[in-house]
């Protein structure tokens, strides 16, 4: 078995191993497509407490090629996705096949191996199936997808809510088009007029460039004063929690978003948040919100696929890595695909 192994940062290897078998409980995998993102960008840029050597790649989609004894949800030839959390399996928890629950998650290219590899064993239970309808490179944004249906759950957004959104990478951009299916109006803010470009692009009408307009006054007029019902804050984005909380209307709903392995400055004052009664809350993962993240793609309620502004082969993955640490905020996503192994 093949696989790209950060092994000191800086430094990408390829390593190979003996071919394994499926252990009880567990589907072995042939990887068909991964996403390269932020967090794998960190681990090789030495920016996170992941522990080296360890294979990046957070998620990915797969065909199950063998089943262990005891699988029975998941059959060879399915199509999985394969999300960044991993259940430990050991925990009381996991005993009681509550392995949403864990309480020792691992994180896929982080704390644990994760996907540019050719081949992985997974626990079954961290396989999500497919419907045929959700091609490879939609699917590899399910992490994404779920984490913004998270969102809109925990600010109980409903139809005709301004949801302001500051950050428009892929993650806000998506946030923004689950917004819109939920009948709410996103205003996404960010500094970066390509990510803008784009977000207006995949039919996001509020775009605010905070270099140009003051986004503040922008967001009092859009709304006709009364400020945005709902924030979400992508910890991540170049935007400061202070200029968000800002954004947030009296008795307002407010979120901060932080994937791990890419969570951003978060100090900011808080007398916003107890002048105005604001309603905060984190959230790193969409776990809980899988499967209506599976039925929004294939509903086609969404348009992922425009995310995608460049993609490479399994052999060109060092050359990736190092052009995004190079550039920050360079590719909006990058697509690993397989198809020669
Ligand atoms: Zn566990």
């Amino acid at each position: 078995m093949k696989a790209w192994q950060i092994t000191a940062p800086g430094k990408i290897e390829l390593t190979e191993s003996a071919s394994q078998k499926a252990a009880p409980g567990c589907v072995k995998i042939k990887i068909l497509e991964s996403l390269l993102s932020r967090p794998d960008i960190n681990v090789y840029a030495g920016k996170t407490d992941a522990v080296l050597p360890v294979i990046p790649g957070g998620s990915c989609v797969g065909m199950v090629i063998e089943s262990g004894e005891g699988v029975t949800e998941l059959q060879r030839g399915d199509r999985v996705y394969v999300r960044p959390q991993r259940a430990c399996g050991e925990c009381p928890q996991c005993k009681a096949g509550k392995f949403l629950l864990c309480e020792n998650t691992g994180i896929h290219g982080i704390t644990c191996d994760g996907f540019i590899r050719d081949f992985a064993i997974i626990h079954s239970s961290e396989g999500i199936a497919l419907p045929e309808r959700i091609p490879n490179e939609e699917a590899v944004f399910l992490d994404y997808i779920s984490i913004a249906v998270q969102t809109i759950n925990a600010l109980e957004l409903t139809k005709g809510d301004f949801l302001a959104i500051t950050g428009a990478s892929a993650l806000g951009i998506i946030l923004g088009q689950v917004a819109l299916y939920y009948q709410a109006v996103p205003i996404i803010v960010d500094t970066n007029e390509e990510y803008l470009a784009k977000a207006k692009e995949m039919g996001l009408y509020y775009t605010i460039n905070a270099l140009e307009t003051d986004p503040r006054s922008k967001i009092f007029h859009i709304t006709g004063g009364k400020m945005a019902e709902c924030v979400a804050h992508i910890s991540s984005s170049e935007m400061r929690m202070t200029q968000s909380l800002d954004f947030t209307a009296k008795n307002g709903k407010y979120v901060i978003i932080g994937r791990y392995g890419c969570i951003g400055e978060l100090e900011c004052s808080l007398k916003d948040v107890v002048n105005k009664g604001i309603t905060v809350t984190g959230i790193c993962n969409g776990v809980k919100s899988m499967q209506t993240a599976v039925n929004i793609l294939a509903n086609k309620a969404i348009s992922v696929k425009p995310l995608i502004t460049k993609e490479v082969s399994f052999d060109e993955v060092p050359e990736v890595f190092e052009e995004c640490v190079k550039n920050k905020r360079g590719h909006l996503k990058t697509l690993i695909t397989f198809e020669q192994h």
